[in-house]
């Protein structure tokens, strides 16, 4: 989408710190990382949201998703301590890209209920 902010990143077209990258997702570091780790995973095709994964691709695109986080957080020593993965979505959860993204967060203690 030619707009996004996250589709550029997809295209290196604006510099992100890449973490891993697949056919169909890409993890890079937050620019304002709210834990030691912050990562962010997005689906490499532009969706807004998860709701818009839709159908039996979207749905596998999804397990996808959550398998590929899950990799990135065990590849970045997150295992023993325990991390969080969640998609903010819709403007009272403060869904800021309109892209669909996971974050994954850890390396501290992370609070529950979140903000
Ligand atoms: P959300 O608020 O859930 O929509 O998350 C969007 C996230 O994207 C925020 O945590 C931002 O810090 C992050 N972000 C915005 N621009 C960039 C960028 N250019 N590179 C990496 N992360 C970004
Ligand atoms: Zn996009």
């Amino acid at each position: 989408m030619a707009d996004c902010l996250f589709c550029k990143i997809v295209a290196g077209g604006i510099p992100a710190k890449l973490v891993k990258r697949s056919d169909d997702a890409v993890a890079f570091h937050d620019i304002d990382g709210k834990a030691p780790v912050h990562v962010l995973v997005i689906p490499t095709r532009h969706l807004a949201a998860a709701r818009n994964a839709t159908g039996a691709e979207g749905e596998r695109l999804l397990g996808r998703l959550l398998a590929f986080s899950a990799e990135v957080a065990s590849e970045l020593g997150l295992d023993a301590g325990g991390y969080r993965i969640v998609t903010n979505t819709g403007a009272d959860a403060g869904q800021s890209v309109g892209h669909l993204h996971l974050h994954v967060l850890g390396g501290r203690k992370l609070g529950w209920p979140p903000g």
